[in-house]
């Protein structure tokens, strides 16, 4: 048995790693990298292995970082099947025909100045057609049910509280008569997030992988994010400006939709117009109201309770699906709330709404999540000015801010005392720590290896192990 890091490896970005057991190849997660334009189309495009000798991809969730990249393995020859719980299945439906059409309109915008230059054009890093074959490679399966991927490896997906349908994966691995239990925690979620469970643990594992996004940081209490979004939609509609908030259409703005619904029932929401502009999120919303598989206890008695029955609607709030709809939003002169995606800024909608709202000293901008390095929206939460949208400079007047109690991730504590659970419960040989930046992963490491965790690793791109 060998285990391969071949993405989010120190780094929080296009999680992938092979597994080899008996001679079967599987991928765990077959993430989008994202980063600086050139070197993440190289390396998304480029896979590092033979697509066609994939047995088998496992996903453990639909975020674009960790399912993303499975059309261009289609493209590189892969059959096997993809598994996934049926939520993350349905999320990908969408989430991957939009990353294609993403990547298509990415491209021809490059394109059309490249052809002005009399420069060789690109081809899109996959399609839309892509996308759908990869669709029909899924195979949907329950949390807590066995199954078997390739012969000798049984596999169950156990709650991870991430985002809706997301799983840590837990694989029991049989090689030459000896018997382990690998663990990948995929996202670890964090304890009373809304609409989700909380993060389960799989006890008795040999090796474990483990996300590190927030191995050095502690959230603040979700208490004081509501006050921050709160408080920044009091000051738009005091100066006339518009909120931004840029935000993953998937899991993020289904939140902060259900957190501006709780303070619009509780009467703590002025007057305004709420644009969810983002025809992912609508798809995606959508997508919510068909899983209550998915929900927890809290959720499905807000659904009696709420005055409408819908936690995610509320009057004042509007979805927009249209680009002549969005369009309108550019000239809004009235205090708005628009949530938009993407979430760190590095396309999508919420690109307009920077070019036309955030150079106004009277709008707020607020991040609702983790923002990578590189990332258009990490850059404005550095304060960089002026910055660059579709070629062009544009200063940010906007107050920025950042309300960190919205993470999905678990954060340091969290993390840490998920890992203590699974090591009292077993007895565990190795721990990698992926999807990190340096800080993170060493600061978890050494809080691992405080709490008596046997070995502790930080894989480099491209490592390997015999396990
Ligand atoms: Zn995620």
């Amino acid at each position: 048995m060998r285990v391969q890091f071949w993405g989010a490896a120190r780094t929080v970005t296009g999680s992938m790693h092979l597994l080899e057991v008996g001679g079967r190849k599987i991928l765990l997660d077959c993430g989008l990298y994202q980063g600086r334009r050139k070197e993440a189309f190289e390396r998304n495009r480029s896979l590092p292995f033979d697509a066609s000798e994939i047995d088998a991809v496992i996903l453990s969730h639909a975020h674009i970082d960790h399912s993303g990249n499975l059309p261009s393995l289609l493209r590189a020859g892969f059959r096997g099947g993809i598994y996934s719980t049926s939520a993350t299945r349905d999320l990908c439906a969408y989430m991957l025909v939009d990353s294609a059409h993403l990547q298509e309109h990415d491209v021809r915008f490059v394109n059309k100045r490249r052809k002005k230059q009399g420069k060789k054009l690109f081809e899109p890093l996959y399609t839309k057609e892509d996308a759908l074959e990869a669709l029909k490679l899924f195979r949907s399966v329950d949390y807590d049910r066995s199954f078997e991927p390739v012969r000798g490896v049984s596999v169950q997906f156990r709650d991870a509280g991430h985002i809706l349908g997301s799983a840590i994966v837990v694989l029991d691995m049989k090689e030459n008569g000896r018997n382990s239990r690998l663990v990948f925690s995929g996202d670890v979620g964090r304890r009373g997030l809304p609409i989700l469970r909380d993060p389960q643990i799989a006890e008795g594992a040999d090796y474990l992988i483990m996300e590190s996004t927030y191995g050095d940081r502690t959230h603040e209490s979700s208490g004081s994010a509501e006050e921050l979004l709160r408080q920044a939609v009091a000051d738009i509609v005091r100066r006339g400006g518009r909120l931004l908030i840029p935000a993953f259409a998937v899991g993020r703005s289904q939140e902060i939709v259900y957190r501006l619904n709780q303070l619009w029932e509780a009467g703590e929401l002025p007057r305004v117009d709420v644009f969810v502009d983002s025809p992912l999120a609508v798809n995606a919303t959508d997508v919510f109201r068909l899983h209550p598989e998915c929900y927890d206890s809290e959720y499905i008695e807000t659904l009696q309770t709420d005055a409408d029955h819908d936690p995610l609607g509320f009057a004042g709030l509007r979805y927009v699906r249209s680009t002549e709809g969005s369009r309108k939003l550019n000239d809004l002169k009235e205090p708005a709330v628009i949530i938009s995606a993407s979430g760190m800024c590095e396309g999508g909608r919420i690109l307009h709404h920077l070019r036309h709202h955030a150079v106004d000293p009277k709008s707020v901008v607020l991040f609702v999540s983790f923002q990578a390095e590189h990332t258009l929206g990490r850059k404005i939460l550095e304060g960089l000015n002026p910055v660059r949208i579709y070629g062009e400079e544009y200063e940010i007047r906007a107050a920025v801010r950042k309300a960190e109690g919205y993470s999905a991730h678990a954060d340091r504590t969290e993390l840490l005392s998920w890992a203590a659970r699974m090591q009292e419960r077993g007895d565990m040989k190795h721990v990698f720590l992926v999807h990190g930046e340096e800080e993170g992963l060493e600061a978890l490491a050494s809080g691992l290896r405080e709490q008596g965790a046997a070995d502790v690793r930080i894989p480099e791109r491209g490592q390997r192990f015999e396990l």
